[in-house]
């Protein structure tokens, strides 16, 4: 079996996110993708205005027309720092040997993947893949660490939760950006500081 685990604060999910999980498992040949909601990622320094079950509740609304698709609450139930060499490890555990893994995630994230917790050992349980918007060099990475990482273009990046959040914020419109289902989800909830909204 050949699994993506597609790592991300997810604040909210959009397109962006979703065709970069379907270009990776077509190029990648994977069998299936698992999009694991951090609960707080490390470096952040606060905890995120959508609470983590918002943000795992939106990612199961998003990924629900996808059979490859499921999503993992693992970080969000174990609560804390989501440290990814820990959750590579459960992953690694339960699917076997035999499985190869993959961690997807934002190049900005992947580039700072020589601070994380236990890096080392995190590149010997999984293959990297950097998804960026057109035109990012992962020059900053060590050698090392780019033998094990990809870096895939996805233009749909253009979209990004900051500025979903930011014009929510500004009352704008967040039509075509991410799901339906999301979107009202995101209204029915008053997320991110949003006014209820005519569709
Ligand atoms: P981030 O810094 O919020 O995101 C960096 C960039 O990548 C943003 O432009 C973001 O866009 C994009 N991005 C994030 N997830 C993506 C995905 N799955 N696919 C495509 N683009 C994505 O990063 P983060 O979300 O906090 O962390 C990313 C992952 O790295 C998480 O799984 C986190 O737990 C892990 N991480 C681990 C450690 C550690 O183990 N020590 C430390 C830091 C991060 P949007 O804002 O639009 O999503």
């Amino acid at each position: 079996m050949r699994v993506g685990i597609m790592g991300g604060t997810f604040n909210p999910i959009h397109y962006g996110h979703l065709v970069t999980a379907e270009v990776v498992r077509d190029r990648f040949k994977l069998d299936r993708v698992i999009f694991v909601p951090s609960y707080h990622t490390p470096y952040k320094g606060r905890i995120h205005p959508a609470s983590s079950r918002h943000r795992y509740k939106m990612a199961k609304l998003a990924i629900e027309n996808n059979d490859y698709f499921s999503v993992s609450d693992i970080e969000i139930k174990k609560g804390g720092k989501s440290y990814t060499r820990d959750t590579m490890k459960e992953f690694k555990k339960s699917f076997g040997k035999e499985t190869k893994l993959f961690f997807i995630t934002g190049a900005d994230a992947i580039a700072q993947m020589p601070r994380w917790k236990r890096a080392k050992e995190l590149s010997t349980l999984c293959e990297f893949i950097a998804a960026s918007r057109p035109g990012f060099k992962l020059r900053r990475l060590p050698v090392k660490y780019q033998r094990h990482t990809h870096l895939i273009e996805v233009p749909a990046l253009a979209i990004s939760s900051t500025d979903i959040r930011g014009r929510l914020k500004k009352g704008e419109t967040i039509k075509y950006l991410l799901p339906e289902d999301v979107e009202k989800y995101i209204y029915k909830y008053r997320l991110y500081g949003s006014k209820p909204r005519r569709y």
